[in-house]
Formats: structure tokens, C-alpha cells, sequence
């Protein structure tokens, strides 16, 4: 008897071609969902996952702006407006001379199952465009965002759509495209997350992805009666998720050895000095060298020179972008005695990798649970924004503390449920789909 799932798997291979990390994503989420799909013919007669997996609107358009040189530039701009069974789009928007349509739709897709796993009302979207924010000036990076919210403007709003960051768009990004968005439409809405304290942010949004990829993994040993602290951790990336990675890994007695960058990577066995990244990060803009210049004890390793997974570690959180830890780095960590893997990226780990960890018992925390803490926290943004209030960064965080519990006990449950104790990927994929299947089911041929 063929599987539905993997019919449909088939069928998205055939029809999407060109969209590796799209398919990579679909086959991830249909291998899991086979346990649920194939037993139970109503969802093959709703045609269910033929529509899950496609996009109930791709948006792509042109975003013509002017360098400081005044010459014209061009680039693509996108937003993958997945799925909204269970409420309005959400999702963040990328600026990465790597963005194209498959990684629109791979992240896109993920997100669906991400929010809803968070148990919020929200569905699922991506977007962003192929502008390189690196090197551009302040100007630039201004006139780029509104002519990218010039075109996305009539496709988004409070009850629509509502966008955040992501690689690439961080507060001066968001702050931009707010101010624009403000200007077309004659009202302050939020229209936006990831807002800067003055117009309508929250605080903890900026913590909040690190810190929640944090909380899950102190969930996830708490439940095997073990603690992150004392442990030895890796991180990669030094942008948003990592840098809040690392200052909730050490406030919770953690030892982080490892950050990097797109040009090189950084191994200070003294512990990373968050003051120092920060400034070099986000003040400076700046790259890995600066840190290792300032800081004694760091090394400094330029990119092809190995990578953080080579550095022994209890605990490797891969916080940079897609597809950074291959089968080979898997196996070095399993080799070297990794217990817990935990995604603060979407998508980090490739497929040989991932199942290179589940065969090894290692604790693997997939990103849509483990990232969820951001997206999670928008929410919360969003309901400070229509209410016009302010919650206190301590109010803010519980919440997303309970939020993560939360997301634990139900990706462990499904776990459990389906026969799988302990495969947090498909225990996530299975409880974040559950969810957009009953609404989707419920809500008829749409
Ligand atoms: P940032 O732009 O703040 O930081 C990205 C970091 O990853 C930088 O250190 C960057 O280095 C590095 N990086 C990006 N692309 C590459 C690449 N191709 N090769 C090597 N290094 C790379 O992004 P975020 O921290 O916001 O996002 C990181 C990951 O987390 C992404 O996968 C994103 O989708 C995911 N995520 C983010 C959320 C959020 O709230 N921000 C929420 C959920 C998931 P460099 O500066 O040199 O480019």
C-alpha cells in the first residue's frame, strides 16, 4: 500500500523544482506526519496535504531603489503567504544576498507548524528579499526599506499579515519599514514586530528567540533530571538569536566557548565576553576579528579554518542559518559527547545530521519548537500594541516562560503518543501540525 505522505512528498518534488530547501523542509514534516496521515483516510479524501504544502499566496515583486552613488539597484523582494488556518500570517522577513523563492518557502512552511506549537493564534509566512544590508549606509539601508514597504504595504495588516525580522532586519531595518508603512496608510498600527521601546515594542522581544531556545533546552534536560548549569556550550552565529543564546546559557551557570560570523569563527575557553560581543555586534556592526582583538584568551579562526563543531562541547546550539551542520559535524559532536542540539536557526542541521543525532540518543530540539520563543513573543508585542500598554521585561518574560513549557509538554506528548519518546522532531511536527489540521479540516476546501 503506497503512503499518502510520501504521494504528496512525490508530487511537491515534481511540481517545485529548483527548491532544495523547500523539499528538504516538506520531506521533513511528511516523514513525520506519516503516523497520523496514513491511518486515517479522512485527511486524503479532505486532500489535506496537497493543500498544506501549497502556498495560499506567493507574492514577488520588484524593489527599485537608489545608492549613495545614485545609481539605480534593483532587487527582489517576496512574501510566502503560507497558511491561515488558524489566523492571521505571521512571520519574519530576510534581507540575505541568499534569499530566493525555495528559502521563502521553506521557511514559510516551518512556520506554520512553529506558531503553532507557540498555541497562539497565528499562521504562517516568510519573507524578504536579496539585498545585502553588510556595507550598505545608513541611507541606503532606509531607502531600500521603503521601497520594499512601498509594494508590500497593500498585502499585510493587523488582521492580514504582520511581518518581523529575521537574518538581516533587526531594529533600524524594522524601525525603517514602520515609518513607511505609517506614512502610506495614515495610521499607527502594529503592523510590525520587533519595534524599537519608543513606538510600540516589548521589552524582551529582542531576548526573546534566545532565550526561549535556552528554556526549552533546560526544559528538555530537567526532564532526563539534569541542568545546563556547569556545561560546556558551543554556539554559531553572533547575530540576534546568538548573542541572547549566549547571555541566557551563562546566566544559567552555562560555559559558552564558541561564536561566529560569515567571515571566521571564535573560540574563547574563558567563556565568550558578552560585553565585548555586543559592542562589536550590535553597536559597531563589526566582525569576529574586533572581538578577538580586544579579548586575550579568544582565538580567531578565518572561515574554512574548521568550524565551532569542532570544539568538544555538552551542548551545541547552532544559531546562524540554514544547513551549517552537516553528517560530518554531526558525527564529530556525537563523537566528542554532545548530549543536547538544540536549533536557535531555522533548518541548521541538515537531514543526514539530524538522524545522525536521533540514532545517538543525543536530546535534538528541532527549530520550530526551539526558536518558537521570538515569534511567541511578538504576539505579545502585538497585544501591548493594540491595548496601548507596557509590560515590565519581568511580566514579559514569565509569559514566555510559560510559552515554552508549554511548547515542551506538547512536542514530548506527541512524542509519546505516537510510540517515538523522546523524538522531539517528530513529536513537533506532529503537535504543531494537529492543530492546522483541525481548523483546516474544519474551515472546508479553502
Ligand atoms: P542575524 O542577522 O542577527 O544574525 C545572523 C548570524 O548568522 C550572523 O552572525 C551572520 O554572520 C550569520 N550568518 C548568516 N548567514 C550566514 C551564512 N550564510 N554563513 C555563515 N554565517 C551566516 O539573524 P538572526 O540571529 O535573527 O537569525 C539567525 C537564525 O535564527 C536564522 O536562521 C533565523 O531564521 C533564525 N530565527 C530568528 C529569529 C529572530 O527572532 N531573530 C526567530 C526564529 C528563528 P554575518 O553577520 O557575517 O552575516
Amino acid at each position: 500500500m503506497s503512503s499518502y505522505a510520501e504521494k504528496v512528498l512525490k508530487q511537491v518534488k515534481r511540481d517545485n523544482p529548483g527548491q532544495p530547501e523547500f523539499h528538504q523542509a516538506v520531506a521533513e514534516v511528511l516523514g513525520s506526519l506519516k503516523l497520523v496521515v496514513d491511518s486515517d483516510k479522512r485527511y486524503e479524501k479532505a486532500g489535506l496535504l496537497e493543500r498544506l504544502v501549497e502556498p495560499e499566496r506567493v507574492l514577488m515583486f520588484r524593489i527599485p531603489w537608489v545608492d549613495d552613488k545614485g545609481r539605480v539597484r534593483i532587487n527582489k523582494g517576496y512574501r510566502v503567504q503560507f497558511n491561515s488556518a488558524i489566523g492571521p500570517y505571521k512571520g519574519g522577513l530576510r534581507f540575505h544576498p541568499s534569499v530566493n523563492l525555495s528559502v521563502m518557502k521553506f521557511l514559510g512552511f516551518e512556520q506554520i507548524f512553529k506558531n503553532s506549537l507557540t498555541g497562539l493564534a497565528i499562521g504562517g509566512a516568510k519573507g524578504g528579499s536579496n539585498f545585502d544590508p553588510k556595507g550598505k549606509s545608513d541611507g541606503e539601508v532606509m531607502r531600500f526599506c521603503q521601497s520594499f514597504m512601498t509594494e508590500m504595504f497593500r498585502h499585510i495588516g493587523v488582521d492580514t499579515d504582520i511581518p518581523a525580522g529575521d537574518i538581516g532586519v533587526g531594529s533600524r531595518e524594522i524601525g525603517y519599514l514602520m515609518g513607511q508603512y505609517k506614512r502610506i496608510r495614515n495610521e499607527y498600527v502594529g503592523v510590525l514586530t520587533g519595534k524599537g521601546l519608543s513606538y510600540g515594542g516589548s521589552l524582551v522581544r529582542k531576548e526573546a528567540t534566545g532565550y526561549g531556545l535556552v528554556y526549552l533546552s533546560e526544559e528538555a534536560l530537567n526532564a532526563r533530571s539534569d541542568t545546563l548549569a556547569g556545561k560546556t556550550v558551543t554556539v554559531s552565529g553572533s547575530g540576534n538569536v546568538a548573542i541572547y543564546t549566549c547571555e541566557k546559557a551563562a546566566q544559567l551557570g552555562a560555559k559558552v566557548v564558541t561564536v561566529s560570523d560569515s567571515d571566521g569563527w571564535v573560540y574563547d575557553p574563558a567563556g565568550i565576553n558578552l560585553d565585548v560581543l555586543k559592542q562589536v555586534k550590535e553597536e559597531e556592526r563589526g566582525r569576529l576579528t574586533a572581538y578577538a582583538e580586544r579579548v586575550k584568551s579568544a582565538e580567531y579562526h578565518a572561515r574554512g579554518n574548521g568550524s565551532v563543531w569542532d570544539v568538544t562541547c555538552d551542548v551545541a546550539f547552532p544559531c546562524a542559518t540554514q544547513n551549517e551542520l552537516d553528517e560530518v559535524a554531526a558525527a564529530k559532536l556525537v563523537k566528542d559527547g554532545v548530549i543536547l542540539v538544540a536549533e536557535g536557526a531555522n533548518m541548521p542541521t541538515t537531514a543526514k545530521g539530524t538522524d545522525i543525532f536521533l540514532e545517538n540518543s543525543v536530546i535534538f530540539l528541532p527549530g520550530k519548537a526551539a526558536n518558537a520563543g521570538g515569534v511567541a513573543t511578538s504576539v505579545l508585542e502585538m497585544s501591548q500594541t493594540d491595548t496601548r500598554l507596557f509590560w515590565s521585561f519581568e511580566k514579559v518574560e514569565r509569559k514566555l516562560q510559560t510559552i515554552v513549557k508549554h511548547i515542551f509538554t506538547s512536542i514530548d506528548d506527541a512524542a509519546n503518543r505516537y510510540g517515538v519518546r523522546g523524538n522531539y522532531v517528530v513529536g513537533s511536527n506532529i503537535a504543531g501540525f494537529e492543530k492546522v489540521a483541525d481548523a483546516m479540516m474544519a474551515e472546508g476546501i479553502v
